[in-house]
């Protein structure tokens, strides 16, 4: 599974897609997370933004942790489609949804 090599927030200096929601959702000026991962003997940086890094426990609790080929993209839009009506969650399910909805279109 994924090791952890290193987190931390920083402001944007240019647009990044968020691997969370492959969404344009880090805007310059804005703060985001860079988390730095070693798997499979390769070193990758995993960029969330705010958004995604409000629900990603709650993803990784869903998905009872990393499995064998850690936690992507498809995982967070199968939280958000499954919590889209949840009580304590929808919320931020369905601002999840609502990233994703430009590419969609
Ligand atoms: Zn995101």
């Amino acid at each position: 599974m994924p090791e952890l090599l290193s987190r931390k927030t920083v402001r944007a200096r240019k647009a990044h897609v968020c691997s969370s929601c492959n969404a344009w959702a880090v805007h310059p000026g804005d703060e985001y997370e860079r988390s730095t991962y070693v798997f499979d003997g390769r070193v990758y940086d995993w960029v969330q933004c705010t958004g995604c890094v409000a629900i990603t426990s709650t993803v990784f609790d869903w998905l009872d942790g990393y499995g064998d080929d850690g936690i992507g993209a498809d995982d967070y839009a199968e939280w958000a489609r499954e919590h889209a009506d949840h009580a304590e969650h929808g919320e931020a399910a369905r601002a999840y949804i609502a990233r994703l909805a430009p590419r969609a279109a």
